[in-house]
């Protein structure tokens, strides 16, 4: 009897084996640990900040029509607070783009960063496109859609990009997240493995626009902090996927991959040519953990960590500030207060590391990646 019921469901077994292995879960070639590192280790002394000048590689412009920001604020209110602000603070370059999340943003619109980037000239770059980009993937998976159910949105989706790709306001393509948990009680959930082919279908057309220095902002977490669930292998093998797949896309991973240094450094000797952008959060443990599992380079004080330090200096050339600041996504004012904070924690953070490392972390590097210097 028990060989029966076996031999009836061997078949199924195979099969069921088949269909998972066709789906090719993608995992790292490179091994990584899962270690989350206690926030009280060892951290540098802060002896003077650092009072140069800062390119600021990842910042964010989010106007919602009719809401925050836009309500009371013209235009060019915005583009010329932004301009004082990056003045004053001795910033001497921005590259600005979308959240992951902007596609769900009841009318999200990107006018105001278009002419912020029209005043800025070449002190800015723009990235564009994640708002009709990422959440759409991720609610095609969701509903289990497949490129041929999709024919239609996709032809829509290759037209917007055919015209925002030749638009010489736009350098590149961020940020864009297939993991993106929620860090803040008010984020939606973004998970979706890299190698979904309705993605690959938009990321194949950008890879074929024949957009020179095509810059590409990537965004993936590798733990859940709500629950602490390990999302390495998606992360970290779906990054090396699009790496790979994508060798022509100048790609910058976002606030140095949210994992520890030992990882960072594997992945950085592993993809030569790939920069990471860091920002400095708080960790705080609430009933949201926020940035607490995803290995901040600093404590709250913004001291750097002595394992990050020394990353940095043994790896100058592969850093670069990105504040992550939110231009007028929370409350009805621009942001510039906290943009002001961002920049000061930068400043001290930067004053703990050697001159050399500091900058080339600050402004250097970003210069010669956008600029091509
Ligand atoms: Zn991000």
């Amino acid at each position: 009897m028990k060989k029966i019921y076996l031999l009836c469901f061997l078949p199924i077994f195979f099969m069921s084996f088949l269909i998972v292995s066709s789906e090719e879960k993608l995992k790292p070639t490179f091994k990584y640990s899962k270690e989350v590192l206690p926030l009280d280790r060892e951290t540098r002394e802060i002896r003077q900040r650092y009072r140069g000048k800062i390119f600021d590689s990842h910042a964010h412009l989010t106007i919602r029509e009719g809401g925050y920001c836009d309500e009371e604020e013209s235009t060019n209110s915005i583009v010329n607070a932004i301009k004082k602000t990056l003045d004053e603070q001795n910033v001497s370059q921005i590259t600005i783009m979308s959240v992951p999340n902007s596609g769900r943003m009841k009318n999200y619109n990107v006018d105001v960063q278009k002419s912020l980037k029209k005043v800025l000239g070449k002190r800015m770059y723009l990235l564009c496109c994640t708002h009709y980009i990422t959440n759409w993937a991720n609610q095609q998976y969701e509903n289990k859609a497949k490129v041929n159910d999709l024919k239609d949105e996709l032809k829509e989706i290759f037209t917007r990009l055919n015209k925002d790709l030749q638009n010489p306001l736009y350098s590149g393509v961020g940020e864009i997240a297939f993991l993106h948990f929620n860090k803040r009680g008010h984020q939606a959930l973004i998970k979706f493995p890299a190698n979904y082919p309705p993605f690959l279908k938009i990321l194949d057309k950008i890879a074929n626009s024949n957009k020179k220095n095509l810059y590409f902002n990537l965004h993936t977490e590798p733990i859940d902090s709500d629950n602490q669930d390990s999302y390495h292998d998606m992360a970290f093998g779906g990054a090396e996927f699009l790496f790979k797949r994508y060798p022509n896309f100048k790609w910058v991973y976002a606030h140095s991959a949210m994992t520890p240094p030992s990882n960072v450094r594997i992945i950085l000797k592993r993809f030569p040519n790939l920069m990471m952008d860091f920002n400095l959060k708080k960790s705080h443990i609430r009933d949201h953990n926020g940035w607490a599992y995803l290995s901040n380079p600093s404590n709250n004080e913004w001291e750097p960590y002595e394992d990050w330090a020394e990353l940095m200096e043994e790896m100058p050339d592969r850093f670069m500030v990105g504040t992550d600041t939110k231009f007028c996504q929370r409350g009805h004012t621009i942001g510039i207060r906290n943009y002001k904070k961002q920049i000061k924690r930068f400043r001290k953070f930067l004053g703990a590391l050697n001159r050399e490392t500091a900058e080339k972390i600050s402004y250097k590097n970003a210069e010669i990646f956008f600029n091509n210097k």
